[in-house]
């Protein structure tokens, strides 16, 4: 994939009315591989203005063209896997294998759910003496982050399609190879003109314009809390509807009764994909006092296996490095114990993080409750079912998490006490229909599934 200089805007390849630039940056090697226009609010402007103009157009196009339409483009993505998991190792780092079974795979998967949902959603209801239409609710602009560029915009892009609204399409600095590539499958699959357009540039200019632009019926945004806030209240102000899918800090709750060998090691191997930068990571392992040694030993062979620059790939920028290895350093201050990795940079060069383990954290340290998005498990030690709730609880995220036990009853009693929006039971499997979104602080509104879909609509009523 080469970088191309233009923007794709109402159906056509566009030069940004600026000359800025971003370089991005193989985080492998720290070279330099291309450069994409950095779009300022004028070309937003415009992007927003096509968005609106092909609106009345696709919202009228009879669902099941539109899920025709989804469907050429999940063909489009099959056609172009290999090129799509070659641009995101090579914009983001992640081990070729990883990028071709989740980060092209994945986004296949839920291009496809939504081309049959498109074709089956019922828009139409009846209520007593009423019909409900469930009508799109106009222009979506999309902010997506890095960790997984394809997953992030097609988990956006292909339910606003579905339910018949326009799109304009801010991606991640560090990855708009991989969104250009998208705008060229969806030029391919020959979706008409302004139904999806793209605009690269930095978040405090392009996105930043985009969320608050006037035009702008719906803003969905995926990435750090800080930044959703900010956009939550503008959107708030505005009267616009927003979804938000931010941070997480999930519990992976390891009950006495379970496999303990299993349970530990898929839960590290659940962190270290994707080298940690996973919002629904279960990044803090809970596990029964008189099991803990046991679990801290089986941890630490776990981790072993993940060679970094092989199986574990780098960060994706010398910042997020920076951050990472800046948790491990309090986590050590604030006295909790390092049983594998540690801050050192493991390679001379590339922005790898080593794969750690710490054991001996406990629920008020830092790295037991902001974020670290790195490679990085904190193993915490409860006393009883409910000492083990309340640490599960205590964060202001609630995105994800797991619960392991040798009945399976028992794993969904204690599932339903969590507040959390996704739990995997007994390490559960990936389920692109399944509704993924936060409680609490991790965010608002739902992806995936007939949920994602229906946060794109908005309801009218007609009483007879
Ligand atoms: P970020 O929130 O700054 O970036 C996410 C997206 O928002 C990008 O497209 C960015 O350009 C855009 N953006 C940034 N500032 C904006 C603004 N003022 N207005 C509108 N859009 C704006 O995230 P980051 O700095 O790349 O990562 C920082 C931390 O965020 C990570 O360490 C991690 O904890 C968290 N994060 C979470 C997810 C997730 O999936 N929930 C993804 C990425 C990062």
């Amino acid at each position: 994939m080469k970088a191309r200089d233009a923007m794709y805007i109402g159906g056509q390849w566009r030069p940004a009315v600026g000359q800025e630039t971003i370089a991005v940056v193989n985080p492998a090697d720290e070279q330099v591989i291309g450069h994409v226009p950095a779009g300022t609010a004028e070309d937003v402007d415009t992007a927003v203005r096509a968005a609106r103009d092909a609106f009345a157009g696709w919202a009228a196009t009879p669902p099941a063209e539109r899920a025709a339409k989804i469907a050429e483009l999940r063909d489009v993505l099959v056609a172009r896997k290999d090129e799509i998991a070659a641009t995101v190792t090579a914009e983001m780092g992640a081990p070729l294998g990883f990028s071709q079974m989740v980060h092209a795979g994945v986004p296949i998967l839920v291009a496809g759910s939504y081309a049959d949902l498109a074709a089956t959603y019922s828009f139409e209801e009846k209520v007593g003496n009423s019909t409900v239409f469930l009508e799109p609710v106009g222009v979506v602009g999309a902010i997506t982050p890095w960790n997984y560029p394809l997953h992030q915009i097609v988990a956006k892009v292909a339910p606003a399609l579905a339910a018949g609204c326009t799109v304009v399409l801010k991606p991640a600095e560090d990855t708009p190879l991989t969104a250009q590539l998208f705008a060229e499958a969806v030029d391919e699959a020959g979706i008409p003109a302004g139904v999806f357009n793209l605009v690269t540039g930095l978040g405090p200019v392009a996105g930043q314009a985009l969320a608050e632009h006037e035009g702008v019926d719906l803003v969905s945004f995926t990435g750090s809390t800080a930044v959703g806030k900010q956009i939550g209240a503008t959107a708030g102000a505005a009267v616009k509807r927003v979804a938000l899918e931010l941070g997480g800090k999930s519990a992976n709750v390891i009950l006495p009764s379970a496999d303990l060998a299993k349970a530990v090691s898929v839960g590290i191997a659940n962190v270290m994909g994707n080298s940690g930068q996973t919002c629904s990571a279960w990044t803090r392992m809970l596990v029964h006092e008189d099991q803990y040694d046991e679990a801290v030993a089986i941890a630490a062979a776990a981790v072993a296996k993940y060679t970094v620059g092989d199986r574990v790939g780098p960060l994706v920028n010398a910042k997020q490095q920076a951050r990472v290895r800046g948790y491990i350093e309090t986590g050590i201050e604030q006295g909790a114990r390092v049983v594998a990795g540690g801050p050192e940079a493991p390679l001379d060069k590339g922005y790898y993080v080593a794969p750690t383990v710490f054991a001996d954290v406990t629920p008020d340290m830092t790295i037991a409750q902001e974020e670290i998005f790195g490679p990085v498990v904190s193993i915490l030690k409860y006393a009883d079912e409910a000492d083990a709730l309340r640490i599960a609880n205590g964060t202001v995220y609630g995105l994800a998490g797991a619960v392991w036990a040798a009945d399976e009853a028992e794993a969904v009693a204690f599932a339903r006490r969590m507040d959390t929006g996704q739990v995997d039971i007994n390490g559960g499997r990936f389920n692109p229909l399944a509704p993924f979104g936060g409680y609490k602080q991790s965010g608002v509104g739902r992806e995936l599934g007939a949920h994602g879909l229906s946060e794109y609509l908005q309801t009218k009523s007609l009483q007879f």
